[in-house]
């Protein structure tokens, strides 16, 4: 019966072949946001909005959309 364990590997690994070659190629298809901008998104805690990281106003590790969303935050908080 080792012979038949052995074709079931292969059928196996050839199967995760094909797995793996579709997610590759399913990837090179699609170009997903994050890394296509290759920058990190960061949720505004006050209004719920993604911005990147770079256009977002930094206040106590926090991170917003703007500095009105900044301050509303914090003086809700305080
Ligand atoms: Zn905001």
């Amino acid at each position: 019966m080792l012979l038949v364990r052995l074709l079931l590997l292969c059928a196996i690994v050839y199967i995760l072949f094909l797995v793996l070659k579709s997610l590759v190629l399913g990837r090179k298809g699609k170009s997903p946001d994050a890394t296509q901008l290759g920058e990190a998104m960061v949720l505004d805690p006050q209004c719920q909005t993604y911005v990147p990281k770079s256009e977002a106003v930094s206040r106590e590790g926090k991170y917003f959309c703007s500095e009105e969303c900044a301050q509303r935050y914090l003086a809700a908080r305080a």
